[in-house]
């Protein structure tokens, strides 16, 4: 039942044993796609590799660390899985779910996620409640009902998820041939900046790779509480899956920022549909505005002269635009063109004689 997915691949880093009756959907093995065209867009001078987490099996990195912790959660015999979640969390939670033959439910703020998430818990079966509050008082109430001990918490305070995500860094470094010199990416909980800073040093130890990339985590300016030092009551963002105020791995995201000499960093909204667009427009890769947020850190680094030339940059975009399609066609500022079923007509549309 493993298959190929990221437990059976880097079992020896994780805590699983022989016995282990592996849950995956053959997760992880995502694309690094270098890409060029941003780079010279961006006026050039450095080396940049994408890594795209939307292909995973439901469309986010969460799948890395939902195989890990639905696997634990089978292997500790309990009932059902529950988590809170801006989106991203529940969909790949009602999935492993659905494999594995457990009960879920998430929790998630009223009226705050978006269809192709919902879509995609309401499919799977999960038990989908919406909460009158933000994603913070959903999580509160979680912690409640985690400690039942019929009832295992698959959010990012659940340990096993770090594990599981750590594997993105193994990936990189796997491809790369060694660590890059810095790693961009959006930080919401903060639990991924956690987990890669976690497998970069795993692996340095191990001797799979002998540098560390500095770790650049960006949050969206309106729900940026570890940049501004403190815990937002009512976060804002177009960035859904980063709107936290009170992140759960906080004090690990400083110290990877810290350890790494890297830097958490913020972007305003319209940084980040202007990186959605950007990356689509000139890779063709498709994200969430979430995931863009790390793009954005990369244009406000590059603008700054924070990326040193002839560096190796990963950034790691996090879900598929298809997640929000609301979003994705508001902000192509562009719009379709009826026309009669004639030749002529359509030349015209496009422009072409
Ligand atoms: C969960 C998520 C994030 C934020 O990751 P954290 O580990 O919470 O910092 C960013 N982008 C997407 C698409 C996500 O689903």
């Amino acid at each position: 039942m493993g298959g190929h997915g990221v437990i059976q691949r880097y079992r020896e880093f994780l805590p699983v044993s022989e016995d282990t009756c592996i849950i995956s959907l053959n997760e992880g093995n995502t694309p690094l796609i270098q890409s060029h065209n941003l780079v010279r867009a961006l006026g050039g001078g450095f080396r940049l590799f994408v890594k795209y987490e939307g292909l995973n099996p439901t469309a986010s990195f969460k799948d890395r660390g939902m195989t890990m912790a639905v696997t634990k959660a089978v292997e500790n015999g309990v009932r059902a899985i529950v988590c809170a979640s801006t989106g991203n969390t529940s969909a790949s939670a009602a999935a492993y779910a659905s494999r594995a033959g457990l009960v879920c439910v998430v929790l998630i703020p009223e009226g705050k996620i978006s269809y192709g998430k919902m879509a995609q818990a309401l499919i799977h079966g999960a038990k989908t409640i919406e909460v009158r509050g933000n994603f913070d008082d959903a999580l509160d109430l979680v912690r409640e009902l985690g400690t039942r001990d019929d009832i295992e918490i698959v959010n990012s305070i659940n340990p096993f998820r770090i594990q599981g995500q750590k594997t993105a860094a193994f990936e990189v470094c796997d491809e790369l041939g060694d660590a890059p010199d810095m790693h961009f990416l959006p930080v919401g909980n903060a639990g991924n900046i956690t987990s890669y800073w976690t497998g970069y040093n795993e692996y340095r130890d191990a001797g799979k790779s002998t540098s560390l990339p500095m770790m650049m985590g960006w949050q969206a300016e309106g729900s940026a509480p570890i940049v501004k030092g403190h815990v937002i009551t009512s976060p804002e963002t177009v960035a859904t899956a980063i709107r936290i105020g009170n992140p759960a791995s906080w004090e690990q995201a400083v110290r990877a920022s810290e350890e790494s000499s890297g830097a958490i960093d913020c972007v305003s909204d319209d940084e980040i549909l202007d990186a959605h667009r950007m990356l689509a427009r000139t890779e063709g890769i498709f994200v969430e505005p979430a995931s863009a947020a790390g793009i954005a850190g990369i244009v406000k680094s590059y603008a700054r002269g924070g990326i040193p030339p002839e560096s190796t940059v990963v950034v790691t975009v996090t879900g598929h635009g298809l997640k929000d399609p609301g979003i994705a066609i508001e902000n192509a500022k562009a719009s379709s063109v009826v026309v009669e079923p004639n030749i002529q007509s359509v030349l015209d549309a496009i422009g072409m004689e």
